[in-house]
């Protein structure tokens, strides 16, 4: 058993890495330089089978073990940036005005990197490793994790499990966390516009007022959560938009709501549709007003398969021993569009400590360095496990 040591002569390497890509981030599906850069690196450890321009910006290469014929498994990093003004202060802060690596992407591309350099070189597996460098995973739809998933990847690099990683603020440097089944939440969005009449603000008995009426149907949607739904399960319907007059003296003919919806499961997905736009044209109608309702599901749930997730557990225990890795970690109701990947493998997605820093999508957060090994280490291990020659 080898431990983390084993990694920390990649980590000054990987650190530059990370510190190159983290001070010239690029937002969505505009990866051109951040691609060129892994690409590069990719090649120079001797890797060959290199696909770029998969999703536009999004790579997959593949690196064959030397302990005979196996399956492939996927390991996946996102690589985009966010539109944040950075905060951070560090020397390495990004040289690019109004965007930042906001959420490790930097971190996750530079530890996958320094797996693939170890991997190239030792080749202590069978079957073959497909790492996916993965674009705008931080965009609406549609997101890059889809795109590649839409583009055939799973196929046509014969990719049997998928694993993907992300940093974890206020975990500490060293520990893992993972849970069979749901991690992340699912997303989706939704636009309600409620149509009364609008009218002199004086004189609200000659209108139908939408603003009242979208009040209502605010309070009537909490009540679905609170109300209808299990108390054991897990519904947020939260309200983030609200568009009504412009004016002190109008009452408007319309107001414009929408907001979002996260849950564990596709089947309250099915009843946050159906009962949003029950209790809202509901309760419209009861008041005079019409209501147009449209729902778009965003991403599913993470959702973590049994023996992926144990997996997962043997090669980071492997690594930082048993005390270090929760298996049993609390859900976010983040989402996360891996989630595309694991609908169509089986597979795990697991936390990593990063450390006291700020929180992912703030202007003075930064991945933390000191995890590199670790997470390197942890890929490393997961191959060892699943493909043991
Ligand atoms: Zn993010
Ligand atoms: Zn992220």
């Amino acid at each position: 058993m080898r431990s983390v040591e084993t990694f920390r002569d990649v980590q000054s390497e990987a650190t530059e890495w990370r510190r190159y890509l983290h001070q010239n981030p690029e937002l969505d599906y505009q990866l051109h330089n951040t691609a060129t850069f892994v690409a590069e690196k990719l090649a120079s450890f001797g890797i060959n089978h290199i696909e770029t321009g998969v999703a536009e910006t999004g790579i997959v290469a593949l690196i064959q073990g030397e302990g005979g014929d196996g399956p492939a498994i996927g390991l996946r990093a996102d690589m985009d940036a966010l539109p944040i003004v950075e905060a951070s202060n560090k020397p390495w802060s990004s040289q690019i005005p109004g965007k930042m690596h906001a959420c490790g992407h930097d971190g996750h591309t530079a530890m996958l990197l320094g797996a693939a350099k170890h991997l190239a070189s030792t080749r202590n597996f069978k079957g073959s490793v497909a790492l996916i460098f993965q674009p705008a995973e931080e965009v609406e739809l549609p997101s890059g994790g889809l795109r590649m998933v839409q583009e055939g990847i799973m196929d046509r690099f014969g990719i049997s499990q998928v694993f993907g990683m992300h940093n974890m603020p206020g975990m500490e440097i060293g520990k893992f966390g993972i849970c069979d089944g749901p991690i992340m939440g699912s997303q989706d969005d939704f636009d309600l516009i409620v149509k009364g009449r609008g009218g002199h603000a004086a004189s609200p008995h000659r209108a139908i007022d939408p603003v009242v009426i979208a009040a209502q149907i605010i309070i009537g949607l909490q009540t679905l959560v609170s109300r209808k739904t299990d108390p054991i399960e897990s519904l947020v319907i939260s309200v983030t938009k609200l568009n009504a007059a412009q004016a002190y003296n109008i009452i408007p003919d319309h107001v414009e709501i929408a907001g979002t919806v996260r849950t564990l499961s596709p089947d309250l997905q099915d009843f946050a549709e159906r009962e949003i736009l029950a209790a809202a044209q509901g309760i419209g109608r009861g008041f005079g007003a019409d209501v147009e309702f449209k729902y778009r599901r965003s991403v599913p749930v993470t959702f973590n398969h049994t023996e992926g997730t144990n997996l997962a557990i043997t090669a980071a225990r492997n690594l930082v021993g048993p005390a270090s890795v929760d298996d049993n970690i609390r859900v976010s109701m983040e989402a996360e569009d891996f989630a595309y990947m694991l609908e169509t493998r089986p597979g795990a997605y697991i936390m990593i400590g990063n450390g006291p820093t700020a929180g992912v999508h703030h202007p003075a957060y930064d991945f933390n360095d000191e995890a590199l090994p670790y997470g390197i280490g942890y890929w490393v291990k997961l191959v060892e496990t699943v493909l043991a020659a």
